[in-house]
């Protein structure tokens, strides 16, 4: 088999990045853009020794659990790897996933695997649950200014203004700040000359307040005409916060650091249960908010709190998951890394009257063995690192604390699986594994472990 064949082949897997997997005797030949259960002709785009790579060039049979995407766009944008399969398929694959994942590189044993696993919690509307959007602003091939995405790993920017895991309100958002561009020929940024003027819009929503946040990411100091565009954006209903984000470095990070509040407030406020925080630029907070709810609660459950523990809630963010335990614990004590996100944390804790928590700036692994001495043994440690997982110093830390439980909250189960090999070897047994689906259409998974302290 060589580049440029054409063969036939039944896809029978979906691999880590959403691709289809087929076999030619006993060959996986990786199918963009195919689904389980899909007999196709897929044409051959390159080849190694023990997998080879193709693309659709024919669906013969289509899997029954293929649907027409929603989005016009879907297949060139690639933000959305699942969108042709069926939802439900979706949360099998995750579950999938998981499992796979916990078992090979966790070492998890398959007996102990099916007792822990619980079903995935998925999302009952798949579409237009991110309350988080950073659109590009550049040019299409027809010199026009379009918010868009990058296609796949490129600079080129696939004109959409109505992404459908967005909310309906950004495209009226995009269009005010397009209109201002051309009225006053306005450029946006040009990523390969590092020129021009408008970098990323970013855009957040707050789910139960309605409030509106827009910050506009620019390679520059201000923005031409400002008060006029401002004017035109607080015309939206719950506009709460606009912003410029500087940004004039040659890099593919999206915010620059410095934020300037040009209308209303620094932040916006979003709720989960019932606690209100606030959310500047550049802080983390989860971009969907219903299936949030549903993961704290969980990983409250987990923490299983009667009132007297001390907690330490590492990568803690805004504060979110910290306050959502501080109403059952103690004390709880939050770690972070980026500045901002902690100023929210602390003003968090006092908009809902929680004093038992205290924040630190600073990586977790650094923070966490310096504080031991000061604030004694801590019967929970709840972590939710970024997608590489905890640095094992953190690990081993945490082990030397010897907390009765972990709170794993993890958004790449390949990390999570490293991370619990380790816990699992040093002491700590896995209890429970709940995924719980954030990124309806996407291949990400977000998943909720619990870890109890062996007896000895
Ligand atoms: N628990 C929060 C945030 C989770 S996202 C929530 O649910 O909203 C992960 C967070 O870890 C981000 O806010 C990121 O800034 C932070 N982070 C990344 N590396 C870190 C480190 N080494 N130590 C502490 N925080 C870190």
């Amino acid at each position: 088999m060589k580049k440029n064949d054409v063969v036939k082949v039944t896809i029978e897997d979906i691999g880590i990045n959403g691709e289809g997997i087929g076999k030619i005797q006993n060959y996986p030949l990786f199918v963009k853009g195919g689904i389980p259960g899909d007999e196709i002709l897929a044409r051959i785009t390159k080849t190694k020794k023990t997998y080879g790579y193709g693309r659709v060039e024919e669906i013969l049979h289509p899997s029954p659990d293929r649907i027409e995407p929603p989005c016009p766009i879907a297949e060139p944008c690639g933000g959305c790897q699942l969108q042709a399969l069926s939802y439900e398929k979706q949360l099998t694959f995750k579950e999938k996933t998981v499992k796979g994942n916990l078992e090979r590189i966790g070492k998890v044993p398959s007996p102990l695997l099916e007792k822990v696993m619980n079903p995935i919690v998925g999302m009952e509307e798949p579409f237009r649950y991110r309350n988080k959007a950073a659109y590009p602003i550049g040019r299409n091939r027809d010199g026009r200014i379009v918010a868009g995405f990058y296609a796949g790993r490129t600079h080129q920017i696939i004109p959409v203004d109505d992404c459908l895991l967005g909310k309906k309100e950004n495209k009226t958002i995009l269009n005010k700040i397009i209109s201002h561009m051309e009225k006053h020929q306005i450029e946006p940024y040009d990523e390969v000359g590092h020129r021009g003027l408008i970098r990323h819009v970013l855009i957040r929503y707050g789910e139960k307040t309605g409030e509106w946040m827009v910050s506009i990411v620019i390679n520059g100091n201000t923005i031409p005409k400002k008060e006029e565009l401002i004017e035109a954006l607080v015309g939206i209903q719950g506009m709460t916060s606009i912003s410029l984000s500087v940004n004039k470095k040659n890099t593919n990070v999206i915010m620059g650091n410095e934020i300037i509040t040009i209308w209303g407030q620094e932040y916006i406020t979003d709720k989960i249960g019932d606690l209100s925080f606030q959310i500047s630029p550049l802080a983390f907070y989860q971009v969907n908010q219903k299936q949030t709810e549903k993961l704290y609660n969980l990983a409250l459950t987990y923490a299983d709190l009667k009132g007297k523990e001390k907690v330490w809630d590492l990568y803690c963010g805004i504060g979110t998951i910290s306050l959502f335990l501080a109403q059952k614990a103690e004390m709880v004590y939050g770690v972070e890394v980026v500045p901002e996100a902690i100023e929210n944390a602390k003003e968090n804790a006092k908009i809902n009257g929680l004093a038992n928590a205290r924040f630190y700036v600073g990586k977790a692994e650094e923070v966490l063995p310096a504080h031991i001495k000061e604030h004694g043994r801590a019967e929970v440690i709840v972590v939710d690192p970024p997608r590489k997982g905890c640095a094992e110093s953190l690990l081993e830390t945490m082990v030397n604390m010897e907390p009765e439980r972990i709170v794993y909250v993890s958004c790449d189960s390949a990390t999570l699986a490293r991370d619990v090999k380790y816990l699992r070897e040093n002491g700590y047994e896995l209890r429970e594994v709940t995924p719980v689906d954030q990124f309806g259409m996407t291949v990400h998974v977000e998943c909720v472990c619990l870890m109890t302290r062996k007896e000895t």
